[in-house]
């Protein structure tokens, strides 16, 4: 809709998944998973709405589909948001409460490298923080995983979704987009030999 997503086009490409870039609720039909990007929680959850994509989108996800929001992308996700703006279309389905621009203005923008919980390596994970939002608590069907120093929560995951205050698609380190293809692909035969058992 608006935002970072050619950024994570173009690693998912790289690392050889077939990628979609959705607009329309059509684009939904037979995904394995959806990034949602960095950009304008406003603009993107006003788009998604004014496409018709907002609900079919929202009954996917709840229905299953790995999610992965980056940014703003996880304040779409978050059902508790503070600092919207009245009526800001949400799809309010991860058990996570985030404030928006948290961190403050785009000049005290950051990096810095955190170690994320799950993921199968100890080497932190360089994080980008632009207007970030502070996930400020999850759960309790969401879990932290990861943290800044001062116990800030900065990445979260209810079982197939993923939200992360910070933007991996504008690093070059691919381990988190390779986790989340990890995650859709698991899903994916997981759905299949269930649909494969349920046949007579
Ligand atoms: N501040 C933006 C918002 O509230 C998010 C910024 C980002 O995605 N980098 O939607």
């Amino acid at each position: 809709m608006q935002g970072a997503f050619f950024e994570h086009v173009r690693i998912l490409t790289k690392l050889g998944a077939t990628v979609r870039e959705v607009r329309l609720p059509r684009d939904l039909d037979g995904l394995d998973g959806i990034i949602l990007p960095g950009g304008e929680s406003t603009t993107i959850g006003k788009l998604l709405e004014a496409w018709d994509v907002l609900v079919p989108l929202r009954s996917a996800i709840v229905r299953g589909l790995p999610c992965w929001g980056t940014c703003a992308g996880a304040i779409l996700m978050a059902r508790h948001v503070s600092g919207t703006l009245p009526g800001q279309p949400l799809l309010s389905v991860m058990d996570i409460s985030v404030r928006r621009n948290a961190f403050g203005r785009q000049v005290q923008s950051f990096e810095t490298g955190i170690v994320i919980d799950g993921m199968d390596t100890d080497v932190p994970f360089p994080a980008m923080f632009i207007r970030a939002p502070k996930i400020e608590s999850v759960g309790p069907d969401a879990t932290a995983i990861a943290t800044l120093d001062d116990g800030t929560i900065v990445a979260a995951r209810q079982g197939n979704w993923l939200a992360t205050s910070f933007h991996p698609e504008l690093t070059s380190d691919p381990r988190f987009h390779t986790w989340f293809l990890d995650i859709a692909l698991a899903n994916r035969e997981h759905s299949s030999a269930f649909a494969g058992a349920a046949m007579p």
